[in-house]
């Protein structure tokens, strides 16, 4: 009896999720944005906002506000390169917080005076970004949606930054803002001195464009709050609260 329930229950997964997966071509989504989206950049260092979201920034400045969690390590400098890119790409606004450059996970009470209420989008780097200060900010987040009010229809998109996302389920075309993009990460000049970001990203971006046919597009991967919630719980349990 038990075999044969093992047995079908396997039958059914192999029919239901397996077939359906391996048979299908899985191609992104255009993003959307209607002119009524309220978005939030969270950008744990000065750069990985217009890294991350550049294009979709520029393609839609008004409908954006960019949070920046730390200086990075070289203060003034920083906040001054990211406000001549967030100036460039016309955003609604955008602010720097004072979290500690390489352990903004210790910056929970900061990070919770960021107020989401009003927001149909909250964009932050990969859940398995390689840099410790990216992947924080998923935690950092669920902790403060457990404790927040947030619109029902909230939804959490992963922007890519130091780790690509596997099976990005959306894109935006930004063939049109190529230079723009380009020059928002060149605004900032202090992190550009040694490695030349801007050409690596949008290598990516041209790379991303081959599914859908186009010359450069950003990927996200994007889900609601209570499930971008449940994950991340899951995947940290025991790390820290
Ligand atoms: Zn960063």
């Amino acid at each position: 009896m038990k075999r044969f329930f093992v047995k079908n229950i396997y039958r059914l997964l192999l029919n239901r999720i397996y077939n359906p997966f391996i048979e299908t071509n899985l191609k992104p989504l255009e993003l959307n944005l209607t002119p009524e989206d309220k978005c939030l950049v969270i950008a744990p260092h000065p750069d990985d906002e217009s890294i991350g979201c550049g294009g979709i920034m520029k393609l839609h400045p008004k409908n954006f506000d960019v949070t920046c969690l730390t200086h990075g390590n070289i203060n003034d400098i920083r906040f001054e390169e990211m406000q001549h890119a967030m100036e460039f790409a016309g955003v609604n606004s955008y602010k720097m917080l004072n979290l500690k450059d390489k352990n903004i996970i210790a910056g929970q009470s900061e990070f919770n005076t960021i107020d989401i209420s009003q927001y149909d989008y909250i964009f932050i780097p990969y859940i398995f970004d390689q840099h410790r200060d990216h992947k924080a900010v998923s935690l950092l987040l669920a902790n403060k949606l457990q404790k927040s009010r947030y619109k029902s229809t909230l939804q959490i998109a992963y922007y890519e930054v130091w780790s690509t996302i596997n099976l990005p389920q959306y894109y935006v075309n930004i063939s049109n803002v190529i230079e723009d993009k380009k020059k928002m990460i060149n605004f900032h000049k202090s992190q550009i001195a040694t490695r030349n970001y801007a050409e690596k990203i949008l290598g990516l971006n041209s790379y991303r464009g081959l599914l859908r046919g186009l010359e450069a597009v950003e990927c996200f991967s994007i889900m609601n709050a209570a499930d971008f919630t449940r994950i991340v719980k899951r995947l940290t349990t025991g790390i820290t609260e």
